[in-house]
Formats: C-alpha cells, structure tokens, sequence
C-alpha cells in the first residue's frame, strides 16, 4: 500500500522564485516531496500548469445578515472557481459588521459552516468601535480595515483623521496590520454636490467626480498617520500608478506600506465603465487606459505587492438605479481573478507572488499557506494556458448573475482546485495569523 495520499505529476510548478518541473507529493493535506512519489491517487498534470492557491485578501461575502446580497456558500464556490484557497473576508456588508468579538464570532461560525475554501477574517476600524480593536485581535482577527470615505454601507462608518490615527496606534500595539481604502471624502464630496446641482447622474459624472488627485491625497494622508504611529499599512485596491508612486515614496521615507490592486483596473478602462453600466461600478472608479497601462508598468517593476479580487456583490435591484450616483459600488469579481490575471499579461511567476505568496506573507499566514514548500499546506490550481474561454452568465456561482466580465476572453482556465491536499470541496478551516511579535 503506497504510504502517501496524492502525487501530482507531469505538471509545470510555478514557484515564486521561477518556474520548475516538479512533482508534488502530498500526504494529510501538506506537501510533503517535490519528487514523484508512489501514492494511492496519482494524477497527470502534463500540460497544465501548477499555481499555488491565491490567497484573497479582499472578498465581501455580506454574510451574515445581508446574505440576499451573497453569502459564504456561493461567494466561496465563486472565489474557489477562480483560484483562490483562502479568503480574507472583510468586516463590512454583513450584518452585523465585524466591530467587536460578538460580531467576528456570529460571522466565523457561519463561514465555519458554509465556506469551501480556507478563510480569516478582517476586524473594522470605525468611530464606533475603537475600544474594540483588542477584543478583535484576541478573537483572531488578520487585521483591521479603515475607510475614509464613507463606505456605502452606513453601519459602517468612515474614519476622520483622528479615527483613523487612533485605530492604528491600538492596531501597531496589537501588531496587526490595517487596511484601508483611501479616498479623500471632502474633494470628493464638493465636487458631487456641484456635478449634482447641475443634474448630472451619469457614468461620466461619476466618473468626474472621484478623479486620481483624490486618491492620491488619501494615500498620501494614511502613509503619514501609519509612519507617526508606526502602524503596518495596506492601501487596498490602488487603481492608478501614481498611487503606486506614492506608496513607493512612503517606504522610501521608512513607512512599512504594502500596495493592493485588483483585477478590475488590469482589464478593464473608464470607458468600460461607460460601456457596461452599473456592473462595472467600483470605487475607486476605473481610470484611464493610460493608467491601466501604467499600473500593469509598475506591477513588472515589482511596485504592486499584492491582487485581491475586492468582490463586492450586491442585489440586482441596487445596480439597477438610472442614477449612477445611487447605484451600489462594487464588481462582483472574484469567479475570474486568476484568468483575469493572465489575461492582463501577468507572468504565471508574477501572478503566484502577488495573489499568493505576497498576500500570505503581509498577513501573517505565510508559510502554512502562499507556499509549496515541504510542510506548507497543500493549496494549489491546475491552469490550463493558451485558451480563450468566453465568461457566460450562465457559468456564474455568485448568488446573482452579475459581473462586468461577461464576453470578456480569458486565455486561462482553472481547471482543478485543492485545498490542503483535496479537490472536492470540503469545509474551510479558520486561520488565524502568526503575529511577529
Ligand atoms: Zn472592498
């Protein structure tokens, strides 16, 4: 009787640090060999290239308490379907959010029933529940995440400055890293109110009112409050490469910043968001073809650390407002992301740091997960390159059939997916991170 449970042979392993031809010998849901090993299942993965699990560090899946939005069932089917082994799932669109340890324990006993895929969870950072932040981290929470701006839902309130400033102080001294998305709220604020007196509510009016210099600023602002309180940030979905420049000249200047961005703003423009309607509505908004070219610039120049698929869903009756200013702002994205990825003309090396290994490390999971190493758990995909699949809506696992991707070609295609060892889906496990300190 073989000693071993699963040998992967034939495959083309993407590592970090390059590509090699290796076996993977997989024993009680670790890697255990990179040599071809007598096993009770053996598969032949000639041809096909072998991914380490993408570690997703931004998903919503509103559940519980908005669950008619998602849920853990079909939003990690969905992120399991395009890559992802373990989610990050963020404490805002559920109900309750993810404010206190009540809240992250209702939320990771549901997850604990229902996600298909390895997961942990972010704390908030909000004005309502500073005095929260060490129960959260004592309940196991990755992180926590701030916004600015106001966030969309209003159980979930932005940060001011001095807000914010005082979450990362807790979250430095509880050595927690914290997540934000950073728009400034009053430019953006004046320039709705002018685009609305004068009647607008187009794609284009939205567009306008939310440009680059808004984004910048906000970056600007969080790099400074995390240097003064030496707190770990993460600038969660950077849509534009002056944004990136920004993050760069903060670790320059000694800040321990990491940059996000997501698939949407690799594949798709402004003018797509024109194009498609309310599916594609995010914020902050997609930029410019110039700007997507530059972002995917400063991705080969190693200057983006880490891809989340931000999947943000909603119910058809919220992307369906005539005024775009009233429709929910989010892409329901995550089915797609590493497809996407190789659409975008990532390197299989590249996508592998940025969704995998990167995200693992920032977060504290690294090297039980983000890696294919001997004792890692055993989180991969099976990618069959040089195809041109055609996503359809009928394809789609998220609860609403509601993405910007529809038509779009994917020249990769996710063919299998494990989690610690196992290609049938199987109950997530909770993970909570390793802190350095
Ligand atoms: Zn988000």
């Amino acid at each position: 009787m073989p000693a071993i449970d699963l040998c992967i042979r034939g495959a083309t392993v993407v590592l970090p640090e390059g590509i090699r031809k290796i076996s993977l010998a997989i024993d009680q849901g670790k890697v255990v060999d990179h040599r071809e090993t007598e096993a009770k299942n053996v598969v032949d993965a000639e041809g096909l290239t072998l991914l380490p699990g993408a570690v997703d560090a931004h998903v919503h899946y509103n559940e519980p308490g908005r669950e008619e939005w998602e849920g853990w069932t079909t939003g990690s089917r969905a992120s399991r379907a395009g890559g992802a082994t373990t989610v990050i799932e963020m404490p805002l669109n559920a109900l309750p959010p993810t404010l206190d340890a009540d809240s992250f324990s209702k939320k990771r006993a549901v997850a604990e029933k229902k996600s298909c895929v390895d997961f942990a969870l972010w704390g908030g950072i909000t004005p309502l529940n500073l005095g929260k932040l060490p129960e959260l981290a004592h309940a196991g929470v990755i992180g926590f995440k701030a916004f600015m701006v106001d966030s969309g839902t209003p159980d979930f309130p932005g940060s001011d400055p001095a807000t914010l400033k005082q979450g990362m102080s807790a979250a430095a001294k509880l050595g927690l890293p914290v997540a934000v998305h950073a728009e400034s709220p009053d430019p953006i604020r004046h320039r709705t109110e002018e685009i609305r007196h004068k009647g607008g509510t187009s794609v284009r009016d939205y567009l306008s009112s939310r440009p680059i210099e808004t984004e910048l600023e906000a970056i600007r602002l969080a790099c400074e409050l995390a240097g003064e309180t030496r707190c770990r940030l993460h600038i969660v979905h950077v849509s534009c490469p002056e944004g990136i420049d920004e993050i760069q000249k903060a670790r320059r200047a000694g800040v321990d910043v990491t940059a996000e961005t997501c698939p949407h703003y690799l594949v798709l423009t402004d003018e797509d968001m024109v194009r498609i309607g309310t599916p594609a509505k995010c914020a902050p908004p997609l930029r410019s073809a110039t700007a997507q070219r530059g972002l995917l610039q400063k991705i080969h120049q190693g200057e983006v650390h880490t891809i989340g698929s931000d999947h943000s869903p909603s119910p058809p009756s919220m992307k369906a407002d005539p005024d775009f200013f009233n429709v929910w702002g989010g892409i329901a994205g995550c089915q797609h992301m590493i497809p996407l990825l190789f659409s975008a003309g990532l390197s299989p090396t590249q996508i592998a740091r940025l969704t995998s290994e990167n995200p693992a490390r920032r977060f504290g999971l690294y090297p039980r997960k983000g890696s294919l190493e001997i004792g890692s758990d055993a989180d991969f995909l099976l990618v069959r390159t040089g195809v041109t699949d055609e996503v359809r809506a009928q394809d789609l696992l998220t609860t609403h059939p509601i993405t910007p991707y529809l038509g779009i070609k994917l020249s990769a295609r996710v063919e299998q997916v494990a989690v610690r060892g196992c290609f049938q889906p199987t109950a997530g496990q909770f993970l909570a991170p390793l802190l350095s300190q």
